[in-house]
């Protein structure tokens, strides 16, 4: 059925205006004043609302094997959770480890999200392993659509690669256009780190900051950028948690890096000390790179106002408290990495970002949605409003008030970090290619159509 978007105030990246937007098939057909509903049309009232192009996720876990289990959320749970904030296209990381073939991994992955995933999704394709046959399959796969690889300078055994391998990744990612995202974390000094603190019997999640200060990122931002200049390869760097690591992003830049960053909702919201909480409750909020002391928080979110910070991820990753996280609770290196923020990424962003005036709207649709569109070559069938794009839009309502609650959440998992937090604002309704999928919170479309 088509859809007409009746009265709302239309807000992207860069423009804000009043106008209806008629949706037929799967695109945007018309943007107009007024238009009146043929027969048959759905129409969707955003009077008083914003409306939105869907939020675009750039790095999020669904089939996630970590220390000998697999992430909670399934592609259709974490795909409803996802429409059910706002965000209509998701970017998963495809995951081989050094055992297996690029192409292996491309086709699990594929085979775990088609017909499951009720959103849009692609991949940033994870090189953890470089050879001829390796170079060969990535060709292959990259001709198949995929526009960005993934390279980790942490988790040295599962996924690390040598500095030649990382050189000859950043060569190939050269020649195909391809952009890189990189984990940068120095695994070596990790590695060492860790096991002196459990020589010394330092065992709890509240060790786990301390294995991993921000020296240790901003030493792997430098150590890629190193590389990137080298070669000329456009780089992105995932989760940026701290001012170290921020200002190699500058110095890099500064003497010619192709480099972009992001940030994670978490680092915004919350800080080191929710990993100190007593009872292990810390191990909901391990991940890699840890929270930061509250210091950060203020120039990450300057940093994101003033586009040295490009975009804004969930970095979803859940396991839940009772059972996963509890793998470690002798040893804080077995906790499984992650937090669960699919679902309330946008609304967070909103709420703490746009409310308090770190961002306005039209910088906080760029960082959560246009931007990541354009670096990932989704642009502008995704990231935009306007016709010939995809008919993703949501229709906000700045004016609800809600407090996070696991309870009522779509993501399965045990818990949510933001527990408690309230919010201000929430789509009211979403649309996926011209048809809507959520409403207040209810995920009301189609399983796997995604
Ligand atoms: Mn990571
Ligand atoms: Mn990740």
């Amino acid at each position: 059925m088509p859809v007409l978007v009746k009265g709302g105030e239309i807000i992207t990246a860069t423009e804000r205006y009043a106008a209806d937007i008629w949706c037929a098939g799967e695109t945007i057909t018309r943007i107009a004043p007024n238009i009146q509903p043929p027969p048959g049309a759905e129409v969707i009232d955003a009077a008083a609302k914003y409306v939105f192009p869907g939020f675009v996720d750039p790095h999020v876990h669904i089939y996630l094997p970590c220390l000998g289990t697999l992430a909670k959320d399934s592609h259709a749970t974490a795909s409803q959770a996802a429409l059910v904030g706002g965000t209509t296209t998701l970017i998963e990381v495809l995951g081989p480890d050094r055992s297996q073939d690029p192409q292996e991994g491309f086709e699990l992955w594929l085979d775990k999200a088609q017909g499951h995933c009720a959103c849009d999704f692609t991949f940033h394709m994870t090189v953890s392993r470089y050879d001829g046959r390796v170079e060969k399959q990535l060709r292959e796969i990259v001709r198949h659509g995929l526009s960005s690889f993934k390279v980790y300078l942490a988790y040295k055994d599962a996924f690390g690669l040598s500095d030649r391998e990382l050189y000859l990744t950043l060569r190939l990612a050269r020649e195909l256009g391809v952009i890189t995202a990189a984990h940068c974390e120095n695994a070596e000094l990790v590695a060492e780190l860790q096991s002196q603190q459990l020589a010394e019997g330092k065992t709890g999640p509240e060790w786990h900051h301390e294995s991993r200060p921000p020296v240790i990122e901003a030493e792997g931002v430098h150590h890629l950028l190193t590389f990137a200049k080298l070669l000329g390869a456009h780089v992105y760097i995932v989760h940026l948690s701290c001012a170290e690591a921020l200002r190699e992003v500058a110095v890099g830049k500064a003497s010619g890096a192709k480099v972009w960053a992001e940030t994670l909702i978490q680092y915004l919201l919350l800080d080191k000390s929710y990993a100190e909480r007593p009872n292990f409750e810390g191990a909901k909020y391990v991940m890699s790179p840890p929270l930061r002391e509250r210091r950060h928080q203020e120039i990450l979110w300057g940093a994101l106002r003033e586009n040295e910070i490009n975009t804004l991820a969930s970095d979803h990753a859940p396991f839940d408290f009772a059972t996963q996280k509890r793998l470690g609770v002798n040893d804080f290196t077995q906790i499984p990495n992650g937090l669960p923020a699919i679902e309330d990424r946008v609304n967070m962003l909103h709420t703490y970002g746009v409310k308090p005036g770190w961002l306005d709207l039209h910088r906080f649709v760029e960082v959560a949605s246009t931007q990541a569109a354009k670096l990932f070559g989704l642009y502008p069938r995704k990231g935009a409003i306007r016709p010939g794009s995809d008919a993703d839009l949501v229709i906000y309502d700045p004016t609800y008030r809600g407090t996070i609650s696991a309870g009522r959440q779509v993501m399965n998992v045990d818990y949510n970090p933001f527990e408690g937090m309230g919010i201000e604002g929430r789509p009211q309704a979403v649309i996926l290619r011209g048809q809507v999928v959520a409403r207040e919170g209810r995920f009301i479309g189609q399983p796997g159509r995604g």
